[in-house]
């Protein structure tokens, strides 16, 4: 496609894979990138609202890591390799799945009403089922400390035996259920 014909129809697809935009940040430690990512190569751009919704959680994200390096911290695993250049202050929290479009959820089997498809979940990634209770308790611990409520916190794992954490928060208004469960997916 020719220059003047792209600048003509800029399409959604085309800003998804704009490396500028991946590489905004929404914390210290979380870009857009990450909390936008997905393997299906369908278009997955949130809106202004969205945003918002994950920069909200992004900052639990972050209370989360300087909990989890407080107590646990010192791993020798190697940094990863999405972690910042030239930083070593701490073990990362890696983001499997953040925002969803709705093509992108429904071709991962996301439920129709999944927090992803407004910004405000996240797929938390862990070693195992002891990783996973750690990082729910740090979550838990976080919203009774802070008063702040979350939506779901869920520990789920698979028939392959891999665990991960749900983790969803909600604008205040919309209303946020502490919905804390164990699912098999
Ligand atoms: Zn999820």
């Amino acid at each position: 496609m020719k220059l003047a014909e792209h600048l003509a129809s800029p399409n959604v697809a085309a800003l998804s894979h704009s490396n500028k935009l991946d590489d905004i940040r929404l914390s210290p430690h979380f870009t857009l990138g990450e909390m936008t990512k997905t393997s299906t190569g369908l278009p997955n751009v949130p809106n202004e609202a969205q945003v918002k919704n994950l920069i909200r959680l992004c900052s639990w994200l972050e209370m989360l890591r300087d909990e989890w390096n407080r107590r646990y911290g010192g791993s020798d695993a190697p940094a990863p390799s999405n972690s910042p250049k030239g930083e070593d202050d701490g073990d990362p929290i890696i983001v499997t799945s953040g925002f969803r479009s709705p093509a992108v959820n429904k071709a991962v089997g996301g439920v129709s009403t999944s927090n992803h498809l407004t910004g405000c979940a996240a797929d938390i990634r862990v070693a195992g089922f002891k990783e996973a209770l750690r990082k729910a308790v740090i979550l838990l611990d976080i919203s009774d400390e802070s008063g702040e409520d979350f939506d779901e916190l869920l520990i789920e794992h698979n028939r392959r035996g891999s665990y991960w954490i749900h983790f969803a928060v909600r604008p205040p208004t919309q209303g946020n259920r502490r919905k804390v469960r164990f699912i098999y997916a």
